[in-house]
C-alpha cells in the first residue's frame, strides 16, 4: 500500500493508531487500487483529541500573535519546499490530476498558512473607545477548541484553511477529513509539528458521518467549520444549535454563471470550462448553469464542444493529463444517473454523456459533459451534480436572466462575462450569492474573504473576515470616576 501512512491518527503532536476502530480502505480512484488501510476513530480516540486540544489550547491562548504567526509561515515554506510529493500524494487521495495539485492544492494550503501568519500581529487588535472621562476597550479572544470537517474535493487545502485561521486566533483544532481523503491533513498536522506548533494544537483524527457527530456533540468543542453538502449541514447546525456553538457552513451550490453577447467569448468558454470542469467538476462553487445570451448561443456551444472534447482524460499521475476520476464509484453512478435524467428530460447533448473509452474499468471517470436547451425546471438544472457536467441555458434579457439565475435555494457564488462593466456591476449587486466574479470564474485567493448565502452557508474562510469566525470579542468598560447611585 503506496501511501500508508504510520498510523490513522494524530494526537497530541504524533500518530495513533486505535485498532478497535472500524477498518476502512482509503482507495485510489483512477484504478480502484488500495493505496492505505485506516481505523475509523473510536469514542477514546475522540476524547484523547479533544482532551488534547484543551490541554495544549490554554497554553497558546498566552502566546503573542505573532509568535503564532511565525510557526504558521514556517509551516507554509515546508509545504512549498514538499510541494511535490505533497502534491503527489493529494493525487492518489483524489485521483485529481498532478499537474492541478502540483499548482492549486498544497499551495493553496500553504497560502493560508503563510497570509494568516503575516496578519497574526495586527488581526486581533481590539478597539479602544473614548467616552468622555470612562473609556472601554475589546479584546479578540480565542473561541477554545474549534472542530473542522472537511470534504473530499480538496483536503490540504480545506486542512489549512480552517487551521490557519483557527491557531492564529489563539484556538487549538481537532480536525475531521472526509473518509474518501483521508491522507493529506495527516501530513498537515506532521509540517505544522516540525514547524514547531506545540503538541494538541492540531489534531487529526478519522471517521466517517457516525465520527462527526462525537465531535460536535462534545462538551468541550466550542465551534464548528463544516465544509460538506447541504443536507450535512443541516443535521451538524442543529446538533451545533443544541449548545449553542458557533459554526461556520460551507455548504454545496448551482451557482450561475451570465455570458452575454457582448462577452469576449473565448474568455467565457475558458471560465465556463474551468467553472465546471476542474477537479473533475468536484467544486462546491462551480458556475454549473451557464446562461448564455441567444446572439451567441451557436457560436459559443460550438467552441465549447471542440474545447471539451479536446480534454486530455486519464491516468492522473501522468502530467499530460488534465481530467481525472471522480471521486468514487457511488459518485460516478450519482453523475452519471443525472446525465441520464437530463438526456430524458429534454436537454441536448453537446458533448460527453458516458464513461471515456479507453482507461481502467476499476477507474471512476466520467467524461466532460455539457448539455444545451436546458431549461429551469430540469432536474440538472436544479440539483448540485458535483461532477463534471455544465448546463447551458439560454436567455434574452438583463432582468429576466437574473431572475432566473436567483430562482435556487442555493447561493455560493455567481459570475458574469461582459464587455459592458456598469453592466457587469448591476448584475452581480443583484445575484444573491456570496462571492461572485466579473470577467473570470473560481479564483478564489486567500486574500478575499469566501462562502455563501442561502442555503449554501454561513460564516466565511480565507481573508480578514476569517478571523471573526474563530474568535470573539470582549469588551472591558473602564470607569475612571466614583460611581454615583440613586439609591
Ligand atoms: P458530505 O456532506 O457528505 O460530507 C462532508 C463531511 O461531513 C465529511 O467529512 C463527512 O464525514 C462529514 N459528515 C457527514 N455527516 C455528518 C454529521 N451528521 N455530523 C458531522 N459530520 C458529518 O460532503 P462531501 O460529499 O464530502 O462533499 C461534497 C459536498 O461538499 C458538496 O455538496 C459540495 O458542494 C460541498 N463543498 C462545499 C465547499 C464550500 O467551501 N462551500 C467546498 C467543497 C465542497
Amino acid at each position: 500500500m503506496r501511501a500508508q501512512p504510520k498510523a490513522s491518527h494524530f494526537i497530541d503532536g504524533d500518530y495513533v493508531e486505535d485498532t478497535a476502530g472500524a477498518v476502512f480502505e482509503s482507495v485510489y480512484p483512477a484504478t480502484g487500487e488500495v493505496i492505505a488501510r485506516l481505523h475509523a476513530a473510536t469514542p477514546a480516540i475522540v476524547e484523547r483529541a479533544v482532551a488534547s486540544a484543551k490541554r495544549a489550547q490554554e497554553e497558546w491562548a498566552k502566546t503573542s500573535p505573532t509568535a503564532r504567526g511565525r510557526i504558521l509561515r514556517r509551516a507554509a515554506d515546508i509545504m512549498r519546499e514538499r510541494n511535490r510529493e505533497l502534491s503527489a500524494l493529494e493525487t492518489l487521495d483524489t485521483g485529481k490530476p498532478i499537474q492541478e495539485t502540483i499548482v492549486a492544492d498544497p499551495t493553496s494550503g500553504a497560502d493560508a498558512l503563510e497570509f494568516f501568519g503575516g496578519v497574526a500581529g495586527a488581526a486581533l487588535n481590539g478597539e479602544h473607545i473614548p467616552l468622555g472621562a470612562d473609556w472601554a476597550y475589546t479584546k479578540r479572544v480565542p473561541l477554545g477548541v474549534c472542530v473542522g470537517i472537511g470534504a473530499w474535493n480538496y483536503p490540504q487545502q480545506i486542512a489549512c484553511w480552517k487551521g490557519a485561521p483557527a491557531l492564529v486566533s489563539g484556538n487549538a483544532m481537532v480536525f475531521k477529513p472526509s473518509e474518501n481523503t483521508p491522507l493529506g491533513a495527516l501530513r498537515i498536522a506532521e509540517i505544522l509539528t516540525e514547524a514547531g506548533l506545540p503538541k494538541g494544537l492540531f489534531n487529526v483524527i478519522q471517521g466517517d458521518r457516525s465520527t462527526g457527530p462525537l465531535l460536535v456533540n462534545h462538551p468541550d468543542v466550542a465551534k464548528v467549520s463544516l465544509t460538506g453538502s447541504v443536507p450535512t449541514g443541516r443535521k451538524v447546525a442543529e446538533a451545533a444549535a443544541g449548545h449553542l456553538k458557533h459554526v461556520t457552513m460551507e455548504l454545496g451550490g448551482k451557482s450561475p454563471l451570465i455570458v452575454f453577447d457582448d462577452a469576449d467569448i473565448d474568455s467565457a468558454i475558458g471560465g465556463a470550462m474551468l467553472g465546471n470542469f476542474y477537479s473533475t467538476g468536484q467544486v462546491c462553487s462551480n458556475g454549473t448553469r451557464v446562461f448564455v445570451q441567444k446572439g451567441i448561443k451557436r457560436e459559443f456551444l460550438d467552441r465549447l464542444k471542440a474545447r471539451t472534447e479536446a480534454i486530455v482524460i486519464g491516468d492522473p499521475e501522468d502530467e499530460a493529463t488534465q481530467m481525472g476520476p471522480v471521486i468514487n464509484r457511488a459518485q460516478q453512478e450519482k453523475i452519471l444517473s443525472y446525465i441520464e435524467k437530463g438526456k430524458a428530460e429534454g436537454a441536448t447533448l453537446v458533448a460527453g454523456g458516458s464513461i471515456p473509452n479507453s482507461v481502467p474499468a476499476e477507474g471512476c471517470y466520467v467524461q466532460p459533459t455539457v448539455f444545451a436547451d436546458v431549461t429551469d425546471d430540469m432536474t440538472i438544472a436544479r440539483e448540485e451534480i458535483f461532477g463534471p457536467v455544465m448546463c447551458v441555458l439560454d436567455f434574452d434579457h438583463e432582468a429576466e436572466v437574473v431572475a432566473r439565475a436567483n430562482a435556487t435555494e442555493f447561493g455560493l457564488s455567481g459570475g458574469v462575462f461582459t464587455s459592458d462593466m456598469a453592466r457587469a456591476h448591476r448584475v452581480v449587486d443583484s445575484l444573491e450569492a456570496g462571492t461572485l466574479w466579473i470577467n473570470t470564474y473560481n479564483l478564489c485567493p486567500v486574500e478575499i474573504p469566501f462562502g455563501g448565502a442561502k442555503q449554501s452557508g454561513f460564516g466565511r474562510e480565507n481573508s480578514l473576515a476569517a478571523i471573526e469566525h474563530y474568535s470573539e470579542l470582549k469588551t472591558v468598560y473602564v470607569s475612571m470616576g466614583k460611581v454615583e447611585a440613586p439609591y
